[in-house]
């Protein structure tokens, strides 16, 4: 049988990690193609999704039988306080487009990509799939977390309404090659490696923004691939699963800087500028679901994955994404 799975937002972190699994584990295997299979991957260029012709045109082109729809304006703490309502309005439109031509065109199935980003504020930890709509978004990201939020009310809508089979991911803070190493709008893990890469190319100060007592649930991208390809195999139901490590496998931001300065091979001293946001406290997530269901998954150890990022992003310095390079 002959599938066609289109990854929307295919060019950023968590869709070339899809591409990388898909095209390195064995053919067959469980996250490798299976034989009919064609996958392809869009980015931004090949059609603006908050076009709803440009959606259709790109739907048109390759009639993809299965969706991974991750295309989503995406940022870290600082870019989600500075464009709330960007962040509403674009992943609205881009969402609402996808899952309506997705519809349209008769695709199969459609996996959307939350993020534990839009679960309460306030509500009892851990979180699990049944917490989503049960109270208000912390006030730094709820332009991009109604605007998740509302895919999960679509999906149970095109279920109810047409019977389609569509569901959502809900990872945790990915991090992974290919991320977005912009000094001040991507998130923390590749934000601090790219400030403390310079800090030791350039004898300049590495400073951490907020006051490092944070705590985040980190899920390595080439994981994640792994868990959204068993998701398009082996999940049919519309509810959403969290693709997570432990709820008890949290880190706190000063851990995470620790263990960049030691990845990146940085012998200074570092600091904290307790004036910035410090942005949600915690979010711990409950990964029983997706265990329960996919039957035991080995994740990558923090510092393993933490360390093949830092030498992918030093062996990619001139290509990765980084916004406007700095004059170092
Ligand atoms: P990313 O690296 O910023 O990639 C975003 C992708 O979306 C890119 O391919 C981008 O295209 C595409 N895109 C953005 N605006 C678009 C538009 N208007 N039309 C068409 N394509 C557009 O983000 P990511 O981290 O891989 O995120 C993937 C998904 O995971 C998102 O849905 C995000 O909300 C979710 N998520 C991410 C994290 C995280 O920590 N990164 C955590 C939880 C959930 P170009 O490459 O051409 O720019
Ligand atoms: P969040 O989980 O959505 O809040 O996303 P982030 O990945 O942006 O993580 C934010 C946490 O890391 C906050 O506690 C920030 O204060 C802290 N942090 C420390 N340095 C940085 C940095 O350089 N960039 C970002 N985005 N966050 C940082």
């Amino acid at each position: 049988m002959s599938n066609v799975i289109l990854v929307t937002g295919g060019r950023g972190l968590v869709g070339k990690a899809i591409e990388h699994i898909i095209n390195t584990e064995p053919e067959g295997s469980r996250f490798g193609k299976k034989p009919g299979e064609t996958w392809i991957f869009i980015g931004s260029a090949d059609g603006d999704l908050r076009d709803v012709e440009q959606a259709k045109k790109v739907f048109e082109k390759y009639k993809p039988t299965h969706v991974i729809h991750l295309a989503a304006l995406v940022g870290g703490l600082f870019k989600n306080m500075k464009y709330k309502l960007t962040f509403l309005r674009d992943n609205i439109l881009i969402n609402d487009n996808v899952l309506h031509t997705s519809y349209e065109q008769k695709a199969q199935k459609v996996i959307s990509c939350l993020s534990t980003c839009v679960f309460p504020d306030k509500v009892e930890y851990p979180l699990d799939e049944t917490k989503i709509h049960s109270g208000l978004p912390h006030e730094s990201n709820f332009g991009y977390a109604h605007a998740k939020r509302l895919v999960d009310v679509q999906n149970h809508a095109y279920k109810e309404q047409y019977g389609s089979n569509f569901t959502s991911a809900i990872p945790t803070n990915v991090f992974g090659p290919y991320d977005n190493f912009d000094l001040e709008d991507s998130h923390v893990i590749p934000g601090l490696i790219h400030k403390c890469y310079l800090a030791k190319k350039n004898g300049t100060p590495f400073v951490v923004s907020g006051t490092g007592k944070p705590l985040r649930q980190f899920i390595y991208s080439y994981d994640l691939a792994k868990l959204f390809i068993w998701m398009l195999r082996e999940y049919d139901d519309v509810e959403p699963v969290i693709l997570s490590v432990g709820e008890n496998e949290e880190v706190s931001i000063k851990e995470v800087a620790d263990a960049i300065v030691r990845a990146v091979g940085f012998d200074g001293n570092y600091t904290f500028d307790t004036a910035r946001a410090d942005g949600q406290f915690r979010k711990p997530a409950s990964n029983e679901k997706l265990l329960k269901l996919i039957g035991g998954f080995q994740f990558t150890p923090f510092e393993l994955a933490l360390t093949e990022t830092v030498k992918w992003f030093v062996a990619n310095y001139e290509n990765a994404r980084t916004g406007k390079k700095p004059s170092a």
